[in-house]
């Protein structure tokens, strides 16, 4: 469903980020992408959801090339997509509420059906008694629960977490990979970049190394494979 074959990504400045890559993934996998700092995850991840475009190569998604995708459909591959950044970007203002039904909002759902997908997806991530509570009240790991739970109200088929655990501790991680793991199971593709050794070897998936631009390793049930 992902098909990566010979991408690219050189930057602005001449930083070639990636250089020739190739993978597929397939529906319903958990893959987790490793590698040094600068060795292209982030950028890996970005070419995904269209945040950057490939310089060479083709990425086909869900039989779309984004290659070749036009700017204006951009939109309707993001609603098949669900993004969880490291730092949650929930917006101060709104309510947990708010913030989840605002994916929805955007989409012209009826009022009825963004009132049940909300409430939905709070029971997903256990924090539908919180609905009403704005994000500085709750934890880290609470807003980053709902910050996965605004990234899965679409239903989409995708989600990519860009070190979901980065800024959170050892058992707020833990709660977090739970709370993945049950996404995955209801069916949806996980893509998360991590320096978390202690997750990537607790918690068993296909790891994908980067290093320098290209895969170093890919591996099912893989170690996390470098010293913190
Ligand atoms: P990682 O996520 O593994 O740390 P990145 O994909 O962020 O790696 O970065 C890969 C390389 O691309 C690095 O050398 C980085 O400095 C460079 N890079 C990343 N984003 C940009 C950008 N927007 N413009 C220029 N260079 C960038
Ligand atoms: P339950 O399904 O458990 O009865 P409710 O649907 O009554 O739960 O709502 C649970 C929480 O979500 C409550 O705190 C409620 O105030 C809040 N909530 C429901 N709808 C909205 C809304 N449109 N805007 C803000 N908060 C809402």
């Amino acid at each position: 469903m992902i098909a990566m074959k010979d991408v690219y990504k050189t930057y602005a400045n001449g930083v070639t980020a990636l250089n020739g890559v190739s993978v597929d993934i397939q529906q319903g996998e958990f893959v987790y992408i490793v590698g040094p700092s600068g060795a292209g995850k982030s950028t890996f991840i970005k070419l995904i959801y269209r945040e950057e475009k490939p310089s060479g190569g083709s990425i086909i998604i869900n039989d779309i090339n984004l290659a070749e995708i036009k700017e204006k459909k951009v939109p309707y591959l993001r609603r098949d997509i669900g993004v969880v950044f490291q730092d949650f970007k929930l917006l101060p203002k709104l309510t947990v509420y708010e913030n989840i039904a605002f994916a929805l909002e955007v989409i012209e759902e009826s009022p009825r059906n963004i009132r049940k997908r909300v409430m939905e997806v709070l029971e997903v991530v256990g924090l539908k008694n919180k609905a009403r509570f704005t994000p500085n009240e709750l934890s880290g790991g609470e807003q980053q629960r709902i910050s996965i739970a605004r990234a899965i109200v679409n239903h989409p088929k995708i989600v990519i977490a860009d070190e979901p655990t980065g800024n959170l501790d050892p058992d707020t991680s833990l709660d977090i990979l739970r709370t993945l793991e049950s996404v995955n199971d209801s069916g949806t593709t996980i893509i998360m970049a991590t320096h978390s050794k202690e997750i990537v070897n607790r918690f068993k998936k296909r790891v994908i190394a980067i290093e320098d631009g290209i895969i170093a390793r890919d591996e099912q049930r893989g170690e996390y494979g470098y010293e913190v």
